[in-house]
C-alpha cells in the first residue's frame, strides 16, 4: 500500500508554517513507526500501549500547547497537527495526550497554585506523572452541574464523597482533577494516587476506546488537605474552560483518523478486484471517495481557521462545539463508509477501518455528545437555551 501522505485537496498546506510541517511530519512518522504496528494487538487484547508514554514525552508531545514548567508552548495548529497524527494511529492514544495535557495540565497551570505548578507540571510533561479528569458521574454525564459528588469543609481539609464514571486514565492516575460541589460552589480538587478512601475500577467490555484506560472513581470520605483545592477554579465555567481546550484537540484529531479511513480506502479500492474491474472503476465507489475528499477538506478548513481564532484569543465556546460536532461526525461517516468499501475485510481488526469506526463512536459522545453541541450552536444563534 502507499504510504500515508495525508490528504490535501485544496493545498492548504501553504497555511502552515515551516515548523508546523516539521511537527507534523515528526508525528507522523512516530505513528508509522510504533503506533500502527502494534496497535491493533493492544486494541484486541483491550490495553493502553503505556511504553510509549516516555517516547511521547520525549518528544514534547504532552501539554506541548502549554507555556512554561517545560512546555513547548507551541501554536494553536501545531498542537491541532500533533492531534490530528496521533488519531491517525489511534482515538485512545490522542484521548491520552488531550486528557494529560487539556484536561489536566491545562487546569494545574491556569487555576492551580504555584506549589500545584511546581509540583505537576514537570512530572506531567515528562509522562513521569499521568492525570484524570473527573467530571462525569453515573447518573450526570450531559447534565455536570447536577453532580452529586461533594466536597464539605472540616477544618483545613475537605472530605469528598461520590462516584465519577467513564473516567480516561482513572485507574493509573497519578493525580486526578476531581470536580466536587462546595459551599461555594463546583471546585477542582486534586485528588493523589494512595490517597485513603479512593477506589478505581476499570471499565470492561467496552465497544470502543478499547486501547485506552477508562474507570469508574469511587470516592468514600476521602480526606484532601485544603492545599490540594485548585484555589482559581470557579464553579461549573472551570470545567467546561478546560474541556472547550480538548474539544478543540478533537476536532483536529477527528481529521487524522477520517484521513487514515480514507487513504486506506483508496488503496484498497484501486487493489481490489470485482467484476474484472477495480471496484475504485465504479461510479458508486468514486462517489464515495468523492465525498469523503469533499467533507474531509472542509473539516480542515474548519479546524484551521479555529486554530487561527485560539491563537488570536477570539475563540468562541460555540465555534469549538460546531467543529468538534462536524468533523467528528464527517470522521464517523468516513469510517463506516470505509469500512463497508472494504466489504466483508473491514470487519476484520488488521484493516484498521473498523477500529476506527468504533472508536469515533465513542469520540461523537464524550466532551459534550453531538448533539449538546448542537444546542450550544443553536443558543449562539438564537439566544434560547434548549436543553431543557
Ligand atoms: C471512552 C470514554 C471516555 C470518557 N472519558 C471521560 C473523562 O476522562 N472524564 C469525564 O469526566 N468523562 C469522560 N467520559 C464521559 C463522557 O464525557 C460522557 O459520556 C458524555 O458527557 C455523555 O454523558 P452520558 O454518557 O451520561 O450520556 P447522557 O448525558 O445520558 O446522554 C444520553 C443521550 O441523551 C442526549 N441528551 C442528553 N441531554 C439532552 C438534551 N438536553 N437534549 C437533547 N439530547 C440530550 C445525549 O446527546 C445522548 O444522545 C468518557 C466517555 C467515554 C465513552
Amino acid at each position: 500500500m502507499r504510504t500515508f501522505d495525508g490528504l490535501d485537496f485544496y493545498d492548504l498546506d501553504v497555511f502552515l508554517t515551516e515548523e508546523e510541517k516539521l511537527i507534523r511530519k515528526t508525528v507522523r512518522e512516530f505513528v508509522e513507526k510504533e503506533v500502527i504496528p502494534i496497535i491493533e494487538d493492544y486494541n484486541e487484547k483491550a490495553k493502553f500501549p503505556s511504553q510509549l508514554i516516555p517516547k511521547m514525552a520525549e518528544l514534547g508531545l504532552l501539554g506541548a500547547q502549554l507555556k512554561g514548567y517545560g512546555c513547548a508552548g507551541l501554536g494553536a495548529n501545531a498542537y491541532g497537527l500533533i492531534m490530528q497524527e496521533l488519531e491517525r494511529g489511534d482515538s485512545g492514544l490522542r484521548s491520552f495526550v488531550s486528557v494529560q495535557g487539556a484536561l489536566v495540565m491545562y487546569p494545574i497551570l491556569t487555576f492551580g497554585s504555584e506549589e500545584q505548578k511546581e509540583k505537576w507540571l514537570p512530572l506531567l510533561q515528562q509522562g513521569k506523572a499521568i492525570g484524570c479528569f473527573g467530571l462525569t458521574e453515573p447518573d450526570f454525564g450531559s447534565y455536570p452541574s447536577g453532580m452529586r459528588t461533594a466536597a464539605k469543609k472540616d477544618g483545613s481539609s475537605y472530605i469528598l464523597n461520590g462516584t465519577k464514571m467513564w473516567i480516561t486514565n482513572g485507574s493509573v492516575a497519578d493525580v486526578c482533577v476531581i470536580w466536587a460541589k462546595t459551599d461555594e460552589g463546583i471546585r477542582g480538587f486534586l485528588v493523589e494516587k494512595g490517597t485513603s478512601g479512593v477506589k478505581t475500577s476499570d471499565i470492561k467490555g467496552k465497544i470502543s476506546l478499547r486501547a485506552s484506560v477508562t474507570s469508574e472513581i469511587s470516592l468514600t470520605d476521602v480526606k484532601i488537605p485544603a492545599k490540594n483545592i485548585l484555589p482559581k477554579s470557579e464553579g461549573l465555567k472551570s470545567a467546561l474552560m478546560c474541556l472547550n481546550q480538548a474539544r478543540y484537540g478533537i476536532s483536529w484529531g477527528a481529521l487524522g483518523a477520517a484521513m487514515a479511513c480514507y487513504h486506506i480506502a483508496l488503496e484498497y479500492a484501486k487493489e481490489r478486484i470485482q467484476f474484472e474491474k477495480p471496484i475504485a472503476s465504479f461510479q458508486l465507489v468514486q462517489q464515495k471517495l468523492a465525498w469523503m475528499v469533499q467533507e474531509i477538506t472542509k473539516a480542515q478548513l474548519l479546524a484551521w481557521r479555529l486554530g487561527k481564532l485560539k491563537d488570536e484569543g477570539k475563540i468562541k465556546p460555540h465555534q469549538v462545539s460546531l467543529a468538534k460536532k462536524n468533523n467528528v461526525w464527517m470522521a464517523l461517516e468516513v469510517a463506516r463508509m470505509a469500512r463497508d468499501m472494504l466489504g466483508a475485510n473491514g470487519t476484520a481488526y488488521e484493516y484498521h477501518v473498523g477500529r476506527h469506526m468504533c472508536n469515533l463512536e465513542a469520540v461523537k459522545t464524550y466532551e459534550g455528545t453531538h448533539d449538546i453541541h448542537t444546542l450550544i450552536v443553536g443558543e449562539a444563534v438564537t439566544g434560547i437555551p434548549a436543553y431543557r
